[in-house]
């Protein structure tokens, strides 16, 4: 498979690159690291006139150590995946990294690139709708960040504009104390999720417990499941309150059928693997309790 001829530019500043997706007035697609956009133009699901690559733009790759975590669109999925910022503040990332493809695909591939491309099986998009992180993306009139829950609109679409560019990814940093679990179900290692889920759970001021849950493979987007986390925030983090959380969460999704599973077995999946990855990141709370 070849891809259509296409005009190749390599801009060395964030203008530039603006200037000319202006210029391709939406007929042209920004490269990042290639993972998703080469296959597209093989297959021709995709025929831009022009591809406009990001690697020669200075500062647009590095991780920051503040609050949030200030992760450039360029940063390679691999070297999130290695950074000791990461390990220690963002551990629900780095830990659902290594679902992500395989090491060379993660290698090449960028944060930035993973979340613009808004996969509805992907699990980048997943971690930024559940730790309620948020992107800045910049256009020719300035800057504006958007929130990961306004961020993703069906599958394969963001609220970023044609004209605009994904700059930075921003994640909130975990409280001492937090504990967070991921896991997924697909046919093969490797493979896109069939259905994923992720969980954070951090002490708040109160004394208690504030629970993020979210799943991708149960809808066009990822989803955080809301009736699911006030279970567990009402009832605590026992059997039986994990037990009912699963449950609910089950029931709430809507998930569309496809050649990989039914709603039902995607439903039926949604509530094991979440009540299987509540069980193992509560143990240890419930074991001090
Ligand atoms: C064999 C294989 C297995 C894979 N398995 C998985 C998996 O299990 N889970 C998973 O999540 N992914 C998987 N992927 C996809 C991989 O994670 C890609 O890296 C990712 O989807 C896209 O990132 P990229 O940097 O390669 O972006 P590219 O492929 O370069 O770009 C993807 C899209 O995003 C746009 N884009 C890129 N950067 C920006 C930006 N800064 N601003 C605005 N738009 C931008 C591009 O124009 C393009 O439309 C797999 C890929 C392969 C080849």
């Amino acid at each position: 498979m070849k891809p259509p001829r296409f005009h190749y530019h390599a801009p060395g500043s964030i203008p530039e690159a603006l200037d000319l997706l202006a210029h391709y007035a939406g007929d042209a697609r920004l490269l990042a690291g290639g993972q998703s956009l080469v296959p597209m133009l093989n297959f021709r699901l995709v025929e831009p006139r022009a591809l406009i690559d990001l690697a020669r733009i200075p500062h647009l790759s590095g991780i920051g150590d503040g609050d949030p975590i200030v992760i450039g669109a360029m940063t390679r999925q691999r070297a999130v995946e290695d950074s000791p910022i990461i390990a220690r503040r963002a551990p629900l990332l780095r830990e659902a990294l290594r679902w992500v493809g395989h090491l060379p695909t993660r290698s090449r591939g960028t944060i930035g690139g993973s979340i613009a491309h808004a996969d509805p099986a992907a699990e980048l998009p997943l971690i930024l709708v559940t730790c309620e992180g948020s992107v800045r993306v910049e256009g020719r009139a300035g800057s504006r960040m958007i929130a990961a829950g306004e961020l993703f609109d069906s599958m394969f679409t963001t609220r970023i504009g044609a004209d605009e560019i994904l700059t930075e990814v921003h994640v909130p940093a975990v409280a001492p104390g937090s504990r967070h679990g991921f896991e997924e179900y697909a046919r093969r290692h490797g493979d896109f999720a069939i259905v994923a889920v992720a969980v954070s759970i951090e002490p708040n001021a109160a004394g208690g417990q504030q629970v993020r849950l979210g799943a991708s493979g149960v809808g066009q987007i990822p989803q955080r499941l809301v009736a699911a986390e006030a279970i567990l925030e009402r009832e605590g983090l026992s059997a039986d309150a994990i037990a009912h959380a699963a449950a609910q969460a089950a029931a709430s999704v809507d998930p569309v059928g496809d050649a990989n599973g039914s709603a039902d077995y995607r439903r039926h999946i949604l509530g094991t693997l979440l009540e299987r990855t509540l069980t193992r990141t509560t143990a240890p709370i419930a074991a001090t309790a």
